[in-house]
């Protein structure tokens, strides 16, 4: 409502891949933070599904993976009453915007950043003109919606120093203030290893822990983690500081038993079957609510899909109140 929206400090967009079901990594890099940050501003929060359309070939899955996204996010304490939950392409004023921004951006700048650079290699046989403009597509996301405040891990940071300076850019270009400069605020818990012990958590890469698996599985998971790699023998002590277990245990375990696995680790006093087994019970009664809440609104798909089109609807007025003063600033008849 306005009263509470007023009295917020200001405005937080972010997107999200509609990449299905949600991991650890999305959740502490990602979720966690968007529920938290809903007490303090007035937050907008994107399924990104035109963005994914940038690297997926077979967009076999796509609907369905941006259901299950809103599934995760609502379960996991979106408050779609106060928050804007939507779908990107929900809004068609972003590929309008990103189109007149695309007019201030210089091309060597956008095939010279790093995060270009590296779909290009990775996908060497699609290196479309949308994977270029990518960056004009997220400021566009952006400033669409007069943000304020973006969250982010470190990593992006030179992706929203981009989209301030596409805002110059235009503002410049237009002799114009109608666009915002983003604030960068960075989250707390930016990175989560993969069970593999070595890679950011991600789907592709299975190495991941699904929030919403079941508790059996999530324990499956959790005794295929990688541990100390120094520690062969269940007699060799071991060294949590290296341990991604142990650095999951310090987010899901209470502060005595980390203090326990610390110490006994370190002498060999516990083995890592049995700390990946208490890893696994804190974790699953930690996820307990979050998917009791998730089957609860599985249950209602016309909720979901209805709390996504009002979210959308709501998206679109702002949309359309920022193109109009963009339109105006560059003139178009
Ligand atoms: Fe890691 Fe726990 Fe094994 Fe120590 S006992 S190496 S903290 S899994």
């Amino acid at each position: 409502c306005e009263v509470t929206v007023s009295a917020k400090k200001g405005r937080v967009f972010s997107g999200i891949r509609p990449t299905g079901r949600a991991h650890l990594g999305n959740y502490l890099g990602a979720i966690k933070n968007y529920v938290a940050l809903q007490d303090e501003y007035e937050c907008l929060y994107c399924i990104v599904d035109l963005h994914a359309l940038t690297t997926l070939e077979d967009t076999s899955e796509l609907r369905q993976n941006t259901y299950e996204m809103a599934l995760d996010l609502l379960a996991a304490g979106i408050r779609p009453q106060e928050t804007i939950l939507f779908v990107q392409s929900h809004v068609p004023q972003v590929t309008e915007l990103h189109l007149l921004l695309s007019m201030v951006t210089p091309l060597g700048k956008l095939t010279d950043l790093p995060t270009f650079k590296d779909k290009a290699r990775q996908q060497p046989h699609n290196v479309n003109y949308g994977l270029v403009g990518y960056p004009v597509l997220m400021a566009a996301d952006i400033i669409l919606y007069k943000t304020s405040v973006v969250p982010v891990g470190i990593d992006q940071a030179p992706h929203l120093e981009f989209t301030r300076e596409v805002v110059r850019s235009f503002n410049y270009r237009y002799r114009t203030d109608v666009l915002i400069e983003p604030q960068m605020k960075t989250t707390e818990f930016p990175k989560v290893i993969g069970i593999d012990g070595k890679e950011k958590m991600s789907k592709s890469l299975d190495n991941h822990i699904e929030i919403a698996a079941t508790p059996e599985e999530t324990r499956q998971r959790v005794m295929m983690m990688v541990t100390d790699p120094a520690r062969i023998r269940r007699t060799d002590p071991g060294n949590p500081d290296v341990c991604n277990v142990f650095s999951l245990h310090k987010v899901f375990s209470g502060a005595e038993e980390v203090e326990t696995i610390n110490v006994e680790c370190r002498r060999a006093g516990i083995g890592c079957v049995e700390c990946k087994q208490r890893f696994a019970e804190n974790l699953n009664r930690a996820l307990e609510p979050f998917r009791a809440r998730r089957a609860e609104l599985a249950a209602q798909p016309d909720f979901v899909y209805a709390t996504l089109e009002d979210g959308a609807k709501r998206a679109r007025a702002i949309a359309e109140k920022t193109m109009e003063e963009v339109r105006a600033a560059a003139q178009l008849p």
